[in-house]
């Protein structure tokens, strides 16, 4: 499929911008420096992957997509994503190999995988172009079926389907068309969203005016981002003045927790202004966990657990 055009999908643009967020992030969080080092392998290779990667999306006119948009239904529940199981098993050798040179559990996870796939009870590529957002019981059963944890197999199919899915959305909603949608699940996959992130207009069209910021939406499984009303909860629905609060914490001006006063919900919320380039969602998240626990101190609930 053709490739997009802008120059943050442009592989060493892509790959410089990855880096120099991930040296920022280091700086201000040494803490993650372990986990970002291996991470930043997994997310090199699917930025090098991406031309070899192959997907064959159904389809869909500027049309249907806006059919859909206008409908609320995500475009892959009504068109095929043409996901093909020999490019994610391709991609899948790959990161199996990065997952095993990571550590001993790491290791001995990727070995038990082998010996799942050589006794046939395990088909990686039928099982890889079959994950979607709200089918955790495929990661589940077959962690079971293998024997290893979960969160490892969760973050390796992960690895594999992302940069795929990545295209699918590239391929399908162009970020003009999505000012239709405003609403909170994914409009390709019809995940939850992931990631906040707010950031300026180009221009608020008054001379010494700020321009407004808007508020996006970021899909971690998909890479899609939307946009989304600026105070309404993505739990509850709420859009009461008062019930969108913000924490902040004094030393990531990037960073605030966004929560509702009525059901308590929050969201970790980025300013894309402060991030060079288009925010990487996998790189992020990665390094905020430490904003989870603020939360949680506060007695609030992640959306995940309601989405
Ligand atoms: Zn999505
Ligand atoms: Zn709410």
């Amino acid at each position: 499929m053709s490739k997009p055009a802008s120059s943050d999908r442009n592989e060493p643009s892509a790959l410089k911008a990855l880096n120099r967020r991930a040296e920022a992030i280091l700086r201000a969080r040494p803490a993650y420096k372990e986990m970002v080092d291996f991470y930043l392998v997994i997310f090199r290779r699917q930025i090098e992957w991406r031309s070899r990667l192959e997907v064959h999306p159904e389809t869909v006119s500027a049309e249907q997509a806006a059919k859909c948009l206008t409908e609320g239904t995500p475009l892959a529940e009504r068109f095929d994503p043409g996901i093909v199981p020999d490019s994610l098993l391709e991609l899948w050798g790959e990161m199996k190999t990065v997952f095993g040179h990571g550590n001993d559990v790491l290791r001995q996870a990727v070995e038990k995988i082998d010996d799942a796939e050589k006794a046939g009870g395990f088909v990686p590529g039928t099982w890889l172009s079959e994950q979607r957002p709200g089918r955790g019981e495929l990661v589940a059963d077959a962690a079971r079926l293998i024997g290893i944890d979960e969160p490892i197999l969760a973050s390796l199919a992960h690895a594999v389907t992302y940069p795929h899915w990545e295209l699918v959305s590239q391929g399908w909603l162009p970020e003009r068309r999505l000012d239709e949608w405003k609403r909170f699940r994914c409009p390709t996959c019809g995940g939850p969203p992931g990631l906040v992130e707010f950031r300026a207009e180009s221009s608020s069209g008054v001379e010494g005016i700020k321009p407004a910021k808007r508020r996006f939406m970021h899909c971690s499984f998909c890479s899609s981002r939307w946009t989304v009303l600026p105070l309404k909860c993505p739990a509850c629905g709420s859009s009461k003045s008062g019930d969108a609060k913000y924490l902040f914490t004094t030393d990531e001006k990037e960073w605030r927790i966004d929560f509702c006063k009525s059901c308590h919900h929050y969201m970790k919320a980025i300013d894309g202004d402060k991030v060079h380039g288009r925010v990487h969602v996998g790189l992020e998240l990665l390094t905020a966990v430490h904003l989870d626990m603020l939360a949680r101190d506060k007695d609030l609930k992640p959306l995940e657990v309601c989405a």
